[in-house]
């Protein structure tokens, strides 16, 4: 097999094989552009290797081979004594995980080669530099020896020199250092620094698969929703210098802001350095515009070449150069990582450009994203205004937070834990600071650019994230954050930070809704003139995604209120109106009534005072919804949820009894609640058995539907009701309610004179139900999946209680990748969907397919039900956008 591919041989579609890194490079060789040479690995040799502990058999030549190769067209070998070829090791895995795996540079380097690399460079200083480098990266990365003590250890020797930056150090100094780096690696690991350049590449290779499965990678793939068996590539690239001195340099570059999706020239750049430098945030860097002056003829080259990899890509590109002695070299390149914001304004952008068609944009924003616009923000107008403002920074990832500083993760999690809203101050992050991203409501650093650490990590997140803001002072050690103006914030302050302004707040700032939110309510118009470029280009991609989509979008509401939000966000009617909520409240004392009744009598009266309130809530909801259908559920609760609480009413009744004034209707209640109580009330009487075994109830509830209806119809209305049993295991039940349900529709039909044209059918939420869906579709008009119980009872968990327990174990331990109550789980709950919508609509080719659990709304699942044939989904009434772009997706 072929492990080992040139950069010329690959392409940008081998990401499977090659990683992104190496795909990419190997795209901008066959572009011409300026590519350091060199030659990838396949992730199939990392998957081989970490398999079986052992890199294939084949590898080793294969590497030699392209080695020989490269040292061919270099003119010289890999850490040649007077002339070194030197070479950087370098992850890459299919999806991009920033700083997540190990890179080494300079390797090729020995005691020896160093002294030829100084002459043949004339350049002493750099080449002891770049010894010390490899060392440090080395040993911190491939022989795992902690990173802090080469740092201090630097910082030593700089404070003994009296110099503030490491350019500062001369040639003797890093000579010196690079001794005493060696002395570190002898110490640590009890042998010294390998001097053969080919154990040191090997060693590299080595070190890099490993880092696909160290745990900040794991951890980081998880929150990505990444697949852990996917392997990373090794790209194994000739080394070229940005550290040779002031015409010489590295930076980063996007073509267009990753935060507004403007055009423009955004980046980084620093001045004599190596790659690693200008994230770390070692020294600070200057904008990229700088450049202009600094070497213009580079400058202007990648100008150019920005162009062309746009056009190329046809999208937001993110860059990697280094120029040597003012010779521009390109080394890295991949579509870039966007705020959500961007990802609409970009591909609206690139339709008007004709790059893209509006099939293509609407793959390039998703419902993920949407969500994300959807939350509020900072009011610009009002608390802003008096907001006292501490500092400004990057605006690096959008929306705004507000909690209390904390300035290390492990106190972040431990008070976001007992439920603080935290924010995390650091003076820069790294890959240790995930956890404590995670649990914070945002970020707020004071070193480093918009391709910092901080920034790429928050914006992955989705998390608010405020970066180099330079004049606020970090004291970690103090735990405080100290304003030019001497104003000192403490841990346990509140502060507020923008992440779309860079504005950092001393205080809590009052959040606003969104555009987005304003313009789905219908308060916002796209048309207008000055139409916020963001709302505009949500409406043309929700115009895109409405035109081509399959799937309709449907609301859970249980009230006109939300009904008729639903209906501004787009709902195309009601999936799934619960009823229990309108036994709540007042009435819950005519339900004790229903369930207390011993005749006849008491109960239809009980059922008597019920039906003309359910009639009143149906009608609004009609009437809201006019139009468009309504699929009403019947009761679905256990019966104990409206009665006492079993303690305390046991209490009441002991300490009457002990008075002996014990009231005869809290001992029939006290009976009944002892009668209904039950161990597992999700697996007992609820449901369609509830209205099998309580005479009257499903009878009155439909009755109330069609009395409703009727209402509606006489007062020139158009309503769409459909009547929804739920828990049905068997098709017997559903023939009982059904006979029952078509008497007294027939009566409410003949009483008022009118053809109601409802329906029935049922939810599928019981493997049974889904099991002989088949059988069941002869009795019903329409299935609904219960994706939230047929998660349950397909899994056998008790939702409230796994999530809490032992969820978060199964994630750690990858057994999900996400919980199976928010992303459809497609291989169980899924195929039991598939094999029960193909079942019923064998039966019944015109049967009406949806869903009604949270899944509805989660973007994955809604591909999934796309993909298997359903007709709607049903989802809570701020997702239905998400929704609906989701099912654009696709079908586009
Ligand atoms: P990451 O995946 O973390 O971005 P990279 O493999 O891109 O890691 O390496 C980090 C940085 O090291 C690069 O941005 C680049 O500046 C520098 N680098 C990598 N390879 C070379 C090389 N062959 N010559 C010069 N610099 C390099
Ligand atoms: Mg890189
Ligand atoms: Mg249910």
């Amino acid at each position: 097999r072929k492990f080992v591919y040139d950069f010329s041989e690959g392409n940008k579609d081998l990401k499977d094989l090659l990683g992104g890194k190496g795909a990419n490079l190997a795209e901008m060789t066959n572009l011409g552009l300026p590519v350091p040479p060199g030659f990838t690995i396949t992730t199939e040799a990392c998957k081989a290797y970490l398999d079986s502990g052992e890199a294939p058999a084949a590898l080793r030549d294969q590497v030699s081979e392209h080695l020989a190769g490269l040292e061919n067209r270099m003119g010289k070998k890999l850490g040649q004594a007077d002339d070194p070829l030197l070479v950087s090791v370098r992850s890459g895995a299919k999806f991009s995980m920033p700083g997540m795996m190990d890179t080494v540079l300079n390797i090729g380097l020995s005691d020896e080669s160093v002294q030829g690399l100084a002459a043949q460079s004339g350049d002493e200083r750099f080449a002891w530099d770049s010894y010390r480098r490899l060392i440090q990266m080395f040993g911190d990365t491939v022989l795992g020896i902690d990173g802090e003590r080469f740092a201090e250890t630097l910082d030593e020797t700089k404070s003994a020199r009296g110099a503030t930056t490491d350019v500062e150090l001369t040639a003797d100094d890093l000579k010196e250092l690079v001794g005493k780096f060696k002395a570190i690696v002898s110490e640590e690991t009890g042998r010294d620094f390998p001097q053969d350049p080919r154990e040191q590449m090997d060693l590299a290779v080595r070190a890099v698969f490993d880092s696909w499965n160290g745990s900040r990678a794991r951890l980081y793939r998880r929150q990505e929703r990444i697949p852990h068996d996917l392997g990373t590539a090794v790209n194994i690239c000739s080394m070229v210098f940005g550290n040779l001195g002031p015409d010489s340099g590295t930076g980063v570059a996007f073509t267009r802001d990753p935060a507004s999706g403007q055009q423009g020239v955004y980046g980084d750049y620093l001045q004599n350095a190596q790659g690693e430098d200008v994230v770390a945030g070692i020294r600070n860097t200057v904008p990229l515009a700088d450049l202009e002056q600094l070497d213009k003829a580079s400058y202007d080259q990648l100008m150019q070449i920005m162009e062309t990899l746009e056009n190329h890509y046809r999208d937001l590109c993110d860059i990697e150069f280094t120029i040597e002695r003012g010779k521009l070299w390109m080394l890295q390149t991949r579509v870039g990582k966007r705020t959500a914001a961007a990802a609409f304004r970009i591909a609206t952008q690139l339709v008007d450009q004709g790059l893209i068609d509006e099939a293509e944009a609407l793959q390039r924003v998703n419902g993920t994203q949407l969500a994300q616009l959807m939350f509020p923000r900072f009011d610009s107008n009002g608390g802003v205004k008096d907001a006292e403002q501490i500092g400004w920074g990057i605006a690096a990832s959008p929306g705004a937070a507000v909690g209390k500083a904390v300035f290390d993760s492990y106190t972040a999690i431990k008070w976001s834990r007992s439920g603080e809203k935290v924010i995390l101050i650091r003076r820069e992050t790294n890959p240790d600071d995930l956890d404590g991203m995670l649990a914070a409501e945002g970020i707020l650093t004071s070193r480093g650019g918009k391709t910092s650490h901080a920034a790429v990590v928050a914006r992955g997140m989705g998390k608010t994230c405020v970066c180099g803001a330079e004049e606020l002072e970090v004291d970690t050690k103090r735990r405080c954050l100290k304003t030019p103006g001497g104003k000192v914030v403490e841990e346990g302050d509140v502060v507020s930070i923008d992440g779309s302004t860079g504005k950092v707040y001393a205080g809590e700032v009052p959040v606003v809704p969104s555009p987005v939110v304003e313009y789905f309510e219908g308060r916002m118009h796209a048309g207008a003139d000055d139409a916020d470029e963001l709302v505009k280009a949500v409406h043309r991609i929700m115009a895109y995604a409405d035109r081509v989509r399959r799937l309709r979008v449907r609301a859970n509401a249980d009230n006109a209120e939300d009904a008729a939000r639903a209906r501004r966000f787009g709902a195309q009617g009601i999936g799934l109106c619960r009823t229990e909520h309108m036994f709540l409240g007042e009435r819950r004392e005519l339900v004790e009534r229903l369930i207390l009744a011993d005749t006849e009598d008491e109960r239809e009266r009980a059922l008597g005072a019920l039906l003309p309130l359910q009639q009143g809530d149906f009608i609004e909801l009609f009437e809201s919804m006019d139009g468009l259908p309504v699929t009403v559920r019947l009761l679905d609760p256990p019966l104990h949820e409206f009665l006492p609480d079993i303690t305390e009413l046991s209490v009441r009744v002991a300490l009457a009894e002990s008075r002996k004034d014990a009231n005869e209707n809290d001992l029939r209640l006290l009976q009944a609640v002892h009668r209904l109580h039950e161990q597992n009330p999700m697996l007992g009487l609820r449901g369609v058995r509830l209205g099998l075994v309580i005479p009257g109830l499903f009878t009155m509830q439909i009755r109330a539907i069609a009395e409703a209806a009727a209402a509606r119809k006489a007062g020139g209305g158009d309503p769409r009701a459909e009547i929804m049993i739920p828990l049905v295991g068997t098709v017997q039940e559903l023939e009982l309610v059904r006979e029952e349900a078509e008497q007294v529709i027939a009566e409410v039909e003949r009483e008022h004179n009118v053809e109601l044209g409802l329906t029935l059918g049922t939810m599928i939420e019981l493997p049974r139900a889904a099991l002989t869906a088949g059988q069941i579709a002869e009795c019903a008009d329409f299935f609904s999946f219960g994706t939230n119980d047929l998660t349950q009872t397909v899994w056998a968990f008790s939702r409230d209680d796994v999530e809490a327990s032992f969820f978060t174990a199964y994630l750690e331990k990858g057994i999900f990748g996400v919980s199976p109550f928010e992303t459809i789980d497609k291989d169980g709950v899924g195929s039991l969907v598939r094999s029960a919508a193909e079942a019923g609509r064998a039966t019944r080719p015109d049967l009406k397919l949806g869903v009604c659990g949270e899944h509805g709304g989660d973007p994955e699942s809604v591909h999934f039900f796309h993909e298997v044939g359903l007709d709607y989904v049903s989802c809570s009434p701020f997702r239905i956008p998400v929704a609906r772009l989701e099912a654009g997706r696709a079908a586009a």
